[in-house]
């Protein structure tokens, strides 16, 4: 294994608790959850995991700005824009999409945390990233291109270790379920389980793409991941899990089952989930639970990758109300 370079600012290890109320209430397995959306990082969520490595590589380059995109509600971003300020980095965020009315959530927070917002149209988004890039370069301002969802080789070394980290917690499950959207957290747990001997499946949801599609993308950035890391397997579509059965609305469009997830782990657990990637996903293990897809002696660990933020945006409001 090849060391790569980290920085330590996540609040690690994340708990894992027992979701005992909502196991009893499904009748079904036994159910746990990691707490990722309590890594520590402005309200914290999966990206900082990917974060501790990628800052610390953009830290290596020299770099003096982080550049990143995504949708105006981006979980990413927000924790983007925190790990920036709390290195002494500047911050550029692409946004796809207009401004809103009033900024609400990650997109008052990211602003909150000192991001500079660029706006670009959906379709032209990619090479609105690109030409924003140039122009810090040329400015002489150092950036350093932080993937799509902190979805490298890089940040999904965040997702290997946390495999580690999981099992010296001696934890055992048949069964991780988790969202799954760019893919950084997916392949990074399929490479730890792989590196470090995790017996359980790896079951992502996908949030909005297709079952193939996912794995043909999955597999080739595990490859690249372990190819990172110094290791010599490789991963094929085949090897990938994902279920595709739940993101057929797009995404972050809310449906009952997402709001039904929701109050669920709400009035069970006094848990939150987020309306976008966890909301989504709670609701495809519930289903699945319902069918009878993992047996009741089996246990599943929901893994928690944040996004809470998101319950307080303006766009979700009319759709997350007490009844
Ligand atoms: C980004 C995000 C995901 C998806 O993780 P990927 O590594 O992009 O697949 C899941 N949940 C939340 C809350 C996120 O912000």
């Amino acid at each position: 294994m090849i060391e790569i370079p980290r920085l330590n600012f996540a609040h690690l290890p994340t708990r894992v608790e027992s979701l005992a109320r909502l196991a009893t209430t499904l009748d079904g397995p036994e159910v746990m959850i990691k707490r990722d959306d309590q890594t520590g990082l402005a309200f914290g969520g999966n990206k900082t995991r990917k974060l501790e490595f990628l800052v610390a590589e953009a830290q290596a380059m020299g770099a003096r700005t982080l550049i990143t995109a995504g949708a105006v509600q981006s979980n990413h971003c927000r924790q983007t824009a925190a790990a920036a300020a709390r290195f002494g980095l500047d911050c550029i965020l692409v946004l796809a999409g207009a401004a809103p009315e009033r900024a609400s959530a990650n997109f008052l927070l990211s602003q909150l945390l000192g991001a500079e917002v660029v706006w670009a149209e959906w379709d032209t988004r990619h090479e609105a990233l690109q030409k924003a890039y140039e122009a810090a370069k040329d400015a002489g301002n150092q950036p350093y291109l932080v993937p799509y969802g902190g979805s490298s080789p890089t940040g999904a070394c965040g997702y290997v270790f946390a495999i580690q980290e999981l099992m010296e917690q001696e934890i055992q499950a048949d069964w991780v379920v988790f969202p799954s959207s760019s893919g950084g957290t997916h392949a990074g747990l399929v490479v730890g389980a792989r590196m470090f001997g995790f017996g359980g499946k790896i079951l992502g949801i996908s949030i909005d793409e297709n079952e193939q599609d996912l794995k043909v993308h999955v597999a080739r950035l595990a490859s690249d991941t372990a190819a990172h890391l110094g290791e010599d397997f490789t991963f094929e579509p085949d090897d990938i899990l994902v279920n595709a059965d739940y993101c057929e609305a797009g995404y972050g469009v809310l449906t009952e089952k997402e709001v039904e997830a929701i109050y669920l782990f709400a009035s069970l657990e006094g848990m939150l989930l987020d309306p976008v990637y966890t909301g989504r996903a709670a609701a495809g293990m519930i289903d699945l639970i319902r069918r009878g897809v993992f047996n009741r002696n089996e246990s599943v660990l929901f893994w928690h990758t944040g996004g809470t933020p998101a319950l307080f945006a303006e766009k979700y409001m009319e759709f997350i109300h007490p009844k």
